[in-house]
């Protein structure tokens, strides 16, 4: 399907917006000059705002007509911080931080699909325009939910899209099931009773606990885990007693790493035999242990009926270009958090092959204009197929 020219007369627009976002970066919870631009945007479209959740993020409702069903659409507005190296028109006013995820580009189009729809109002239902906060790891989608997100907007299904070098700008990947790992951390402390070096019997040594531990520990995802799921489980950090004192046996060890899944299961799977390691390591042992298994982010899992609806739209707009297998991300996205409130799917839309190598959290990264139009197409046509009447 030709691209609508209403939408190709807003890109010098849409343009001029994202090169200003760009030039201006905000880290997570810190976005009040991009969400100040969002706000008043939507504002000026005649569109429901509200601010607030997650302190920077910011709702757009549009309804129309008297349909009853309701989506959410999502984008991001946070930087990372680091600094851009790569000189360009618009590049970072802001040293040590840039748009390195191409975040800048997801406002923006969202920011366009709003224009459009707002226009032509083709549509019968509830848009909600969500304008999230802090992706990069600082926590915005949760703190959204917290803040009461899905209870003040009521979604039957939402959607998350972020851009992916390689793929063509009027190409995507809509896949169903898993997309993004879950991210998640896990501690644990052997106590034993620290003792001299040379008279280990009067104590109760954890070091020693700690080995057997950790030389077990690929043995969940080798052996517990079904070969055919994803896992990793790694050990990041080890601590224990002072290497100026060689002949004291300390008190504790105290070891920390990270857990990924692309399941729900196979994360629960991961808390459950790390602690159980630990605690029969411990018990082997005659020792104590501590463990705590901290869930930072949950997998991306792309609902089937959503993933349906998307697809279609996609297919719509970008004809044969839609891959339907892509290969599932090892990083994560907040957007999971949405995604366990309502039926979710997360697209990825093409940015284009990937200039000098530079891929997403590059110094160098920048997202394609060229994809701009893409991105709009497909949300308007998301919504006008989801909410059609
Ligand atoms: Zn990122
Ligand atoms: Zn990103």
């Amino acid at each position: 399907m030709p691209i609508s020219e209403r939408i190709i007369n807003d890109l010098p627009f849409l343009t001029a917006l994202r090169h200003n976002l760009h030039a201006h970066p905000e880290l997570g919870f810190e976005e009040e000059r991009t969400s100040d631009i969002v706000a008043e945007l939507l504002e000026e479209l005649g569109i429901e705002v509200h601010r607030g959740l997650g302190k920077t993020g910011v709702v757009g409702k549009l309804q129309i007509g008297n349909g009853t069903r309701t989506i959410g659409l999502r984008a991001d507005m946070d930087a990372l911080a680091m600094p851009e190296m790569a000189n360009r028109p618009y590049k970072s006013t802001v040293s040590g931080k840039m748009h390195a995820c191409g975040h800048d580009g997801h406002t923006t189009m969202l920011i366009g699909a709003a224009r459009h729809l707002a226009a032509t109002r083709n549509f019968s239902g509830t848009v909600h325009f969500i304008f999230q906060p802090a992706e990069e790891g600082r926590g915005g989608a949760k703190r959204m939910v917290e803040d009461g997100l899905f209870n003040l907007f009521r979604c039957d299904a939402v959607y998350g899209l972020h851009n992916m070098p390689g793929l063509d700008v009027d190409e995507m990947a809509v896949v169903e099931g898993p997309q993004l790992a879950s991210s998640d951390s896990w501690c644990i402390t052997f106590r034993g009773t620290g003792t001299h070096g040379a008279k280990p019997h009067l104590g109760k040594d954890p070091i020693t606990a700690a080995a057997t531990f950790l030389s077990s520990l690929q043995t969940i995802v080798g052996r517990v885990v079904d070969p055919l799921q994803p896992a990793v489980v790694s050990a990041c950090s080890l601590r224990a007693g002072d290497p100026k004192a060689l002949n004291v046996i300390p008190d504790t060890v105290d070891i920390g790493g990270t857990a990924r899944a692309y399941t729900p299961q196979v994360r629960d799977q991961l808390e459950e035999e790390i602690g159980r390691l630990a605690r029969g390591t411990a018990a082997m042992y005659g020792i104590a242990v501590d463990y705590a298994f901290e869930r930072r982010i949950p997998p991306v899992v792309n609902d089937p009926d959503a993933t349906a609806r998307a697809l279609k739209a996609a297919q719509t707009v970008f004809g044969s270009k839609v891959r339907t297998r892509f290969p599932p991300s090892t990083a994560g996205d907040d957007f999971a958090f949405f995604g366990q409130q309502a039926p979710g799917c997360y697209v990825w839309l093409g940015n284009g092959p990937a200039i000098a190598g530079a891929l997403h959290h590059n110094t160098s990264y920048d997202f394609s204009d060229d994809a701009i139009a893409s991105g709009v197409a497909f949300w308007t046509t998301l919504v006008e197929q989801e909410l059609g009447e």
